[in-house]
């Protein structure tokens, strides 16, 4: 091709269209080998989530469910989840990697001044969109770059967020059994390859519903933890009978611990503050208060030193490390119980042997962590992490490209077998190609056939000397005649 233009013996476009046609090749294998990368590398992932259940559950009664996840996998001794240390918060901070002030599900119960709305995990608030869309959940990240999802009663995972549902879930029925819920988990992830899901994502109340009454020093919450190792047995089991079980990466986890309460350790708000004074958003132990218009200061100046088992905060004074300051669904006062702790308004209120929600420095608010499958490294003992790691690790399992978020893969490449490399691949979604590999091939490739027509045009130019000394002669260019002279 060289020869030829040097020769002059082909046109100029044709040697134009010979020159360009490696590159746009290149970009379009370069598009096909992301989405055969994609199809061929992506692990398959089941996240699961015993709610409430504590670290040191398991070392309480006999575990051979979890100790053989343990043995064959990964463990995590401490888990530092988010603030506040409750369900939807939580649970929306393992599937975004993002602080509650950031991805906006800031408590179980809330008020948005800007929608003037509030929100209750008791009530159907919860499926208004609006709530959710600060953050993008991992399945629509998933979903959107092509892959397939499955969610059996995933906190959220039944509201539409960004316009997207999960390809396969189950709508919230807290009366769907354990075992429904896992065949349909079995079920999406044994569907043909072009129907089956990449991830899945299981939830169940357990042991959390019964740490709330029976509180989690009781020796009646041995038998509820022991079922939760069946539980997790049943699910071992289905996963192997359909072939899944070395195949599927699984983690299990949970959103918070639990904490004994005392009857009497009873904060009542009303010997220190009328209810005329403020609206009650929030519950116990981390309790948000909306003063009445203008009577911020005095509310305050009631709370701050009421009561020396518990904490007042200024929304603005609210300690750094707890990520929980910058959203407009925080309100203007919070009031944290120390542990073992109830705030109430006074003592009519529903009492409960065991709560979460305290600081997450706490050992009580920890929960547990475990993993097992090929991207796992084996029998392996992690002394700590922070739950919104868990993110960045599961888009580097599933290949996907994380959204920004406040976890970090380092932090936790020591649970994988393989170490995460640079050119670890990452899925685009594939609507956008985020790559200047074509752009710099596209400018070497403008600039070298600039350069071969200049050579081209020279070489011509010079076949055609005599004739040009002839017409110069005529013409009298003088800028013809420089060139012809160089
Ligand atoms: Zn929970």
């Amino acid at each position: 091709m060289l020869g030829c233009l040097l020769r002059g013996g082909c046109g100029p476009l044709v040697c134009l269209w010979t020159l360009l046609l490696p590159l746009v090749s290149l970009q379009h294998l370069n598009q096909h080998w992301h989405r055969g990368h994609s199809e061929r590398d992506r692990s398959k992932l089941l996240l699961v989530s015993f709610d409430g259940f504590r670290w040191d559950y398991i070392h309480r009664v006999p575990m051979p469910n979890f100790k053989s996840i343990m043995n064959e996998g990964v463990m995590v001794e401490q888990v530092e989840d988010v603030y506040i240390t409750k369900t939807f918060p939580n649970h929306y901070s393992l599937v975004t990697g993002l602080y509650a002030e950031t991805h906006g599900i800031v408590a179980n119960e809330m008020y948005d001044p800007a929608l003037n709305l509030s929100f209750s995990m008791e009530t159907d608030s919860i499926y208004d969109s609006r709530w959710w869309e600060a953050a993008v959940p991992l399945w629509v990240t998933i979903q959107k770059a092509g892959g397939r999802c499955g969610a059996a009663m995933w906190p959220g995972s039944d509201v539409k967020i960004h316009g997207m549902l999960p390809t396969q879930y189950l709508p919230y029925n807290a009366s769907v059994s354990f075992e429904t819920r896992v065949e349909r988990i079995i079920e999406w992830f044994s569907a043909p390859k072009e129907e089956a899901v990449d991830f899945g994502i299981l939830y169940w109340e357990e042991p959390d519903e019964s740490g709330h009454i029976l509180g989690p020093e009781s020796s009646l919450m041995d038998a509820v933890i022991v079922d939760i190792d069946e539980k997790l047995g049943f699910l071992i089991n289905e996963l192997k009978k359909a072939g899944l079980y070395e195949k599927v990466n699984l983690i299990v986890t949970s959103d918070h611990g639990m904490t004994q309460l005392f009857s009497d350790k009873i904060i009542e708000l009303d010997e220190y503050v009328s209810r005329d004074l403020y609206t009650w958003v929030d519950k116990s132990p981390v309790v948000g208060i909306l003063p009445k218009e203008g009577k911020l200061e005095e509310v305050y100046g009631k709370l701050m030193d009421a009561n020396p088992n518990m904490v007042v905060y200024k929304k603005e004074e609210i300690p750094e490390h707890f990520h929980y300051r910058k959203n407009i669904r925080i309100m203007p006062i919070i009031i944290e119980a120390k542990e073992g702790w109830t705030i109430m308004q006074n003592r009519t209120g529903d009492f409960m042997l065991g709560n979460h929600g305290y600081n997450n420095t706490l050992q009580s608010m920890r929960p547990i962590f475990m993993a097992h499958g090929p991207a796992f490294r084996q029998n392996y003992v992690k002394t700590s992490m922070h739950s919104v790691d868990l993110y960045p690790l599961m888009c580097h399992i599933l290949a996907v490209r994380p959204l920004p978020n406040n976890g970090s893969l380092s932090n936790v490449k020591d649970l994988l077998s393989s170490e995460p490399t640079p050119s670890t691949p990452s899925i685009a979604p594939r609507v956008k190609e985020y790559s200047y590999a074509p752009v710099v091939g596209s400018f070497l490739g403008v600039v070298m056939v600039m350069g071969f027509l200049v050579i081209y045009i020279r070489q011509v130019t010079l076949k055609q000397l005599p004739s040009l000394k002839h017409r110069s002669r005529e013409m009298s260019q003088p800028l013809l005649q420089e060139d012809l002279h160089l």
